[in-house]
């Protein structure tokens, strides 16, 4: 079975941690991930934590968001944030995505939010989906704190080159294994904004919790052996990002002769966490995908349920996510894939599409 999602762990990785197993006394690693992080991110620091659904905790708590606060995200995501909204006690409100098949942009419409503002709004979530930056420069002068999750995304670009995570006033993401980073679980976060900086410190202080005076803190912080893990992907970064881009490439070529499918366009900011599609023909993509595990090969459908599905609200507001659900399909792109794994996909594919 050629899986949709494939944590990819390298020679390079095993070394890392055998070297830390062998010298485990001697070694830092979350000090070595954070100078890492630093370096790229150009922060002046970071907190590594045991997964994203803590991070966004954190970032949650950080900014002050309290019970029957609204915290406004897209529909068209993971139920994580919604958890993590719920941790606080804050409702979610939630947005439609936008449906640029050939940017392959499903992030939030950023049209919408401005609609869904109200004097409760206390953070809006943007996580960039599939791979693809969300433009947040224009919702930034709305005034209300931005948590950026780059999970799906990390070391995509914004359209004026910089990285996203560098925008929001707290970033967020996750490094669980099925995400750009592995670190088998865990997660960072951090912000510019020395008010937040200071209250993920506090939430974090767990070496603190003997003061005399209580403070409740949160043991959210990430283990040595998933610092290591973290920093060695990292370092690889780069190599995996080519080699994610050189397989959209391959599918680009393979599959834009096809008359039932829409493809995205090549673009230089898009990492390919996901290679995603529009079926044209009348199929969907759940009849697609049921037809591929026959084939061997798990192909996804990008984001299904959507956090309104989840919730049981009402279909007409999400008409985009409800398009999404039905028509896009998410093919295999990681970096463990082989030359004839991808055409052996894209034949599939062809061969379902036209049965
Ligand atoms: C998976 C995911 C999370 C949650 O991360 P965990 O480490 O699994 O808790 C948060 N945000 C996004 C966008 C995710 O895809």
């Amino acid at each position: 079975m050629i899986k949709l999602v494939n944590s990819f762990l390298t020679e390079h990785d095993k070394e890392k941690v055998n070297n830390f197993l062998e010298d485990y006394n001697n070694m830092d690693p979350i000090r070595e991930l954070k100078n890492k992080i630093k370096q790229i991110f150009q922060i002046n620091n970071c907190y590594p934590v045991n997964s994203g659904s803590s991070a966004l905790h954190i970032a949650l708590m950080a900014i002050g968001v309290k019970k029957n606060d609204e915290v406004i995200c897209t529909t068209h995501t993971c139920v994580a944030i919604l958890n993590a909204i719920k941790y606080v006690g804050a409702n979610v409100i939630l947005v439609d995505c936008k449906y640029d098949v050939n940017k392959m942009d499903y992030n939030i419409k950023l049209n919408d939010i401005k609609k869904k503002i109200t004097s409760k709004t206390k953070a809006l979530i943007i996580p960039h989906m599939f791979g693809v930056a969300c433009e947040i420069e224009e919702i930034k002068n709305i005034g209300i704190p931005i948590i950026e999750d780059i999970t799906l995304s990390v070391g995509a670009r914004f359209s004026d080159s910089s990285l996203i995570g560098t925008k929001g006033d707290i970033t967020v993401s996750s490094f669980h294994r099925t995400k750009v980073i592995s670190a088998d679980v865990g997660g960072i976060i951090w912000s510019n904004n020395q008010k937040y900086e200071k209250n993920i410190c506090d939430i974090l202080d767990y070496d603190g919790m003997y003061s005399l005076q209580y403070k409740q803190t949160y043991n959210y912080v990430m283990g040595d052996i998933n610092a290591v893990l973290a920093a060695s992907q990292i370092d690889q970064l780069e190599k995996f990002i080519s080699i994610r881009r050189k397989n959209a490439d391959i599918l680009n070529m393979e599959l834009r002769d096809i008359k039932y499918i829409n493809i995205p366009d090549i673009n230089k900011n898009n990492i390919y966490f996901r290679y995603i599609i529009e079926i044209n023909n009348e199929m969907t993509s759940e009849y697609i995908v049921n037809e591929g595990i026959k084939k061997g090969i798990q192909f996804g459908r990008g984001v299904f349920p959507a956090l309104h599905n989840v919730l049981g609200l009402d279909n007409s507001n999400f008409v985009n996510s409800e398009r999404a659900q039905k028509k896009l399909l998410s093919i295999p792109v990681y970096p463990g894939l082989s030359k004839s794994d991808l055409i052996y996909i894209c034949d599939t594919l062809k061969n379902i599409l036209r049965s």
